[in-house]
C-alpha cells in the first residue's frame, strides 16, 4: 500500500461513506469538506453527511423494496452511513427515518475519530492539485461554481449539467401491450436498426381533452427561491407547452403521425405518447418529452389515463431541480473513474444516481475500489445482480443514450437489476398468483443480490 493519501472532495453522504471505507480497507485519507468556510444554499450546518431536506431513508425492508435491498447490501459490507442511521432512527413505520442532528454528528464523530483520516476544511476551488494521485470527487448537487467550472473544462461543458430535466420512467411489464404497440415514427430504423423502438400509447379527442385539462389542474411542485431553473426550449415541462396552447403538446411530444396503431388499423390517434427504452436490459421505458414538474402524487394519477399505462408501476417520476451531475455513461469508466484523467473517480449525486442512500452506495463503491487501487490491485465492482453493482452498471453504462439529455439521475429500483431466469414457484410447484409471484420474484432477487454481495466481499474479483 502506497503511503500517498487518497484525497476526497466533499464530506456528504457519499464523501463519508467513501473516506471510511477507504480508511477501513488501509488507505490514507484526507477528506476536504468546504463546510463552515463556505455554505450552500441547502446545508445549514458544518456536520458531514448532513441531510439537506427529508429525514427518510425510504423504506427499509430488503425482500420487497430495492432501496431495503440496498440498506442490507450496505450493513453487510460495514457502511458508516448506514450504522449511524441505525442508531439515530425515529419511528417511521416500514421506513428507516434518522434523527438528522444525531445521525449527522454521529458521522462526524465517527470520522474525526479515525485514525487514517485527516478533515481538511476548505474549498477545493478548482481541478484538485497534480500532486493529488488519487482523488474521489464527491462534491453533489450543489457543487461549488469553481470546482464545477473546473469539471466542466475537463469534461466538455456539454457533458455536465446543472439542472435535472426527469420524465418519469416505467417498467416495462406493465405497460398494456394489448392496448400500446411497438414501432418508430415512419417505421424509421434506429442505429440500433430496430424500426419498432417505441411503444406508443393512443389518444383520442375526448382523452387528449381530459388530459390536457388534468395537466393543467394539476398541483404543480414550487421552485425554491435559489433553484432558478431556467427552461430551455428542449426540454419545456409538459404542464407549461399545455398552458401555452391546448394543441402545443399534440404538436410537440405527443405528435400522432407516421404511426399506426395494428389493434385498430383504420382510426387514427388524436394524440401519442410514446415511451423509448431506456436501460440495456430492456425493463424500463421512459415517456418521451415528459418532464414535469406536477407533485408526484398527481403525476401517478393522470398519467395512468393514459391508454396502455392504467397500471403503470413506475421506476422513477419526473421533476425538475437543481443538480450538477456528469453524463456519466460516456465520462466514466467501470471503476468510476474520469476516462479522461483516471487519477479522478466520482461518488455520489454527481455521478447521476439519486437520493441519499444511492449517493452513499456509490461512494461507499468509490472508496473500496480506491483504496484497492492504493494497494496495487483493481478491484472489480460488484456484481450486476446486486443493487450496489445495478447503480455501477446503470451509470457506467446500462442507460441507452438517446441524444443530449437523455441520461438522467435514477433511484436504485428493480428494473435496474437483471430479472431472474426463471419465474418462482409455489412450494408445490405450481404457477403464483399475480400477487404472490410479485413478492416471491422480489424475494428471490434480493436472496441472489446478497449471496453475490457476500461472494464479492469474501474473493472480490480482480480485474
Ligand atoms: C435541495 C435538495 C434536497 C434534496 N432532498 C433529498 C431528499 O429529501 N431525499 C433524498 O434521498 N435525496 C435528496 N436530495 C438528493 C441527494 O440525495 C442529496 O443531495 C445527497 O445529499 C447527495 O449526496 P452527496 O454526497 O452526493 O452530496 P452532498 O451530501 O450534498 O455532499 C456534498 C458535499 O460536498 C461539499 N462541497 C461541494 N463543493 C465542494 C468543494 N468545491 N470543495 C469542498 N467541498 C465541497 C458540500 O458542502 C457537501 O457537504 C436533495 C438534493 C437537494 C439539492
Amino acid at each position: 500500500m502506497t503511503d500517498e493519501p487518497l484525497h476526497i472532495v466533499g464530506g456528504g453522504l457519499a464523501g463519508s461513506e467513501a473516506a471510511w471505507q477507504a480508511a477501513a480497507a488501509g488507505a490514507r485519507v484526507v477528506l476536504h469538506e468546504m463546510r463552515p468556510v463556505r455554505g450552500t444554499d441547502a446545508h445549514q450546518t458544518d456536520r458531514l453527511a448532513e441531510l439537506v431536506c427529508s429525514n427518510s431513508f425510504r423504506a427499509d425492508d430488503w425482500e420487497a423494496n430495492a432501496v431495503g435491498l440496498l440498506h442490507a447490501e450496505m450493513r453487510a459490507l460495514g457502511s458508516l452511513i448506514l450504522r449511524c442511521a441505525d442508531a439515530h432512527q425515529t419511528p417511521a413505520g416500514g421506513a428507516l427515518a434518522v434523527d438528522r442532528e444525531g445521525f449527522a454528528e454521529a458521522v462526524t464523530r465517527a470520522i474525526a475519530a479515525h485514525p487514517r483520516i485527516r478533515i481538511e476544511r476548505g474549498e477545493v476551488a478548482g481541478a484538485p492539485p497534480a500532486d493529488w494521485t488519487s482523488v474521489i470527487v464527491a462534491t453533489g448537487p450543489l457543487t461549488s461554481p469553481a470546482l464545477a467550472a473546473a469539471i466542466g473544462a475537463l469534461t466538455g461543458e456539454a457533458e455536465l449539467s446543472f439542472f435535472d430535466a426527469i420524465a418519469p420512467i416505467v417498467h416495462a411489464e406493465s405497460i398494456d401491450m394489448g392496448v400500446a404497440w411497438r414501432q418508430s415514427r415512419y417505421d424509421k430504423e434506429g442505429p440500433g436498426g430496430d424500426a419498432a423502438a417505441y411503444i406508443n400509447c393512443p389518444m383520442d379527442k375526448a382523452e387528449y381533452d381530459a388530459f390536457i385539462d388534468a395537466l393543467l389542474a394539476g398541483p404543480k411542485t414550487e421552485f425554491k427561491d435559489w433553484e432558478h431553473v431556467p427552461y430551455f426550449d428542449g426540454c419545456l415541462p409538459i404542464e407549461v407547452m399545455a398552458e401555452r396552447g391546448r394543441e402545443t403538446l399534440r404538436h410537440g411530444p405527443m405528435k400522432p403521425v407516421g404511426l399506426t396503431n395494428p389493434h385498430d388499423p383504420t382510426r387514427k390517434a388524436h394524440a401519442v405518447v410514446q415511451l423509448r427504452q431506456d436501460n440495456a436490459l430492456g425493463t424500463l421505458w421512459n415517456m418521451v418529452g415528459f418532464q414535469t414538474k406536477l407533485k408526484h402524487g398527481a403525476q401517478s394519477e393522470i398519467f395512468r389515463t393514459i391508454p396502455g399505462l392504467e397500471k403503470a408501476v413506475f421506476a422513477r417520476l419526473g421533476g425538475l431541480h437543481r443538480n450538477t451531475f456528469l453524463n456519466s455513461p460516456r465520462l466514466l469508466d467501470a471503476q468510476l473513474r474520469l476516462k479522461a484523467d483516471p487519477r479522478l473517480r466520482f461518488a455520489g449525486q454527481i455521478t447521476g444516481v439519486e437520493g441519499y442512500v444511492e449517493s452513499a452506495a456509490i461512494g461507499l463503491v468509490a472508496g473500496r475500489l480506491a483504496a484497492a487501487e492504493r494497494r496495487g490491485e483493481r478491484l472489480a465492482a460488484p456484481p450486476a445482480t446486486t443493487a450496489m453493482g445495478a447503480l455501477v452498471g446503470h451509470i457506467t453504462g446500462g442507460h441507452l443514450a438517446a441524444g443530449a439529455g437523455s441520461f438522467q439521475p435514477m433511484n436504485i429500483n428493480y428494473g435496474l437489476l437483471p430479472p431472474m431466469d426463471e419465474a418462482p414457484r409455489g412450494e408445490d410447484g405450481r404457477r403464483l398468483g399475480k400477487r404472490d409471484r410479485v413478492r416471491a420474484r422480489k424475494r428471490a432477487i434480493a436472496e441472489r443480490a446478497l449471496a453475490d454481495l457476500t461472494a464479492w466481499a469474501k474473493a472480490p474479483e480482480l480485474v
